[in-house]
């Protein structure tokens, strides 16, 4: 028998983090979200309108599926590397019927563990040391934390009003663009809410092939639209499947974020690579819930109808409330955000947003959290109902 002595010498250990996780930027909203769990601990009614996780379940019908692919002992092997084929065939058809794009169910899709596993490895398959990915400034975190734990580094790309928050690409050095590899995009926008047409995804595409980037485009937000928009894919322009690849996932789609489903379609050797990165890190997406995954894809439509008519009526009465009070707010065309500019004579996002929390009991989140572009904004999800939205907007009014 062994026995387990305890240690007697000194032992001072020193974990080093290293070099890459020291590079990883501050998390913003850390100081947020203090603020926000001693405010509900001492028992105060707090509105939050700042995580973009919806509020409601996810459809009945999903869920059955789930609780009948649990009954089946297959189900609960190790999953396929590359996801269940009858998934993949059905985000083909899904494809199709959705944007008219015909993609090969083998090669040209992949399933992931939610759409930011996939977004944060991706730059392991294709960034070295000493190159640089080009990230939009707001953005969503993982391009910039996936970039750096790969070992690459980040160019921010401011996104302004003045252009409707599109990238300026005419901004980026040639001396940046030599090191660049990959280029993200994502529209419908998060955190600004802004979309975009089907000429700049053309820009992009002619860009990215003639500088020798891969697209990747961030399409999370594609079902969540309103007054009759329809985002539309990248993957349709000229030349965007032969260097670029386009992320999706059922999380904002289906009210899934806690089941961890999404998936990347695209060009062939940008899955095979993301696929081969992934075979040597995680094991795929648990069986049962790529098989609701199919059940989610077929009853997308219908679910969508009527949540996109709850997030409209909810975008309507917070725009218009906000206006009321003296705000300039945008109603935006998709996504379940309101980003907007900070009333006057507010300048300071995480100070203001800390305001908010004080005097009004609402969480909202500074701009700045995204991006330093994001500064003078906040952002404001629409995952609560209308009642505490009308409430929200009462307490702002008297917030100054
Ligand atoms: C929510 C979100 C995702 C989706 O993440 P999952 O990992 O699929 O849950 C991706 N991109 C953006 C911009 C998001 O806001």
């Amino acid at each position: 028998m062994f026995e387990v002595k305890p240690r007697t010498c000194e032992v001072n250990m020193r974990f080093e983090l290293s070099e890459r996780l020291k590079k990883l930027p501050p998390y913003l909203f850390l100081e947020i979200d203090k603020a926000k769990r001693k405010a509900v601990s001492g028992g105060k009614d707090i509105i939050d309108l700042g995580i973009g996780d919806p509020d409601e379940s996810p459809p009945r019908e999903v869920i059955d599926a789930l609780c009948e692919a649990l009954q089946d002992s297959k189900n609960h092997h190790y999953p396929l590397d590359q996801g269940v084929p009858s998934f993949r065939k059905k985000i083909a058809e899904w494809y199709l019927a959705r944007f008219g794009i015909a993609l090969d169910p083998e090669k040209e899709i992949l399933a992931l563990i939610g759409s930011k596993e996939g977004i944060g490895h991706m730059p392991l398959a294709f960034v070295n040391p000493g190159d640089i990915s080009l990230v939009p400034d707001p953005c969503y975190p993982p391009y910039k934390g996936g970039t750096i734990l790969a070992g690459g580094s980040v160019h921010m790309m401011p996104l302004l009003e003045e252009n409707n928050f599109l990238l300026d690409l005419k901004k980026i050095r040639g001396s940046t663009l030599k090191k660049a590899r990959i280029l993200y995009i994502n529209y419908p926008n998060n955190p600004t809410s802004a979309v975009c047409e089907k000429g700049f995804f053309e820009d992009i595409a002619l860009f990215a092939k003639r500088y020798g980037l891969i697209a990747a485009h961030d399409a999370a937000y594609s079902e969540i639209a309103f007054d009759g928009y329809r985002p539309d894919s990248f993957l349709k322009v000229n030349g965007a499947r032969d260097v670029g690849v386009e992320f999706h996932s059922l999380s904002k789609t289906c009210n899934m974020t806690g089941w961890r489903i999404g998936f990347v379609c695209g060009n062939e050797k940008i899955i095979s690579a993301i696929g081969k990165v992934k075979s040597n890190i995680d094991s795929g997406v648990f069986n049962a819930i790529q098989i609701a995954g199919i059940t989610a894809l077929d009853i997308a439509e219908k679910h969508l109808k009527r949540m996109n008519t709850v997030y409209q009526e909810r975008r309507d009465e917070l725009v218009d409330g906000l206006n009321s009070i003296g705000w300039t707010t945008r109603k935006p065309k998709a996504t379940f955000y309101v980003w907007t500019a900070l009333p006057r004579p507010h300048k300071s996002s995480i100070k203001f947003a800390g305001r908010v929390l004080n005097e009004a009991g609402i969480v909202i989140t500074p701009g700045v959290g995204f991006g330093e572009s994001g500064e003078g904004y906040i952002r404001m999800a629409l995952t609560v109902s209308t009642e505490r939205i009308k409430e929200a907007v009462a307490r702002l009014k008297k917030v100054i």
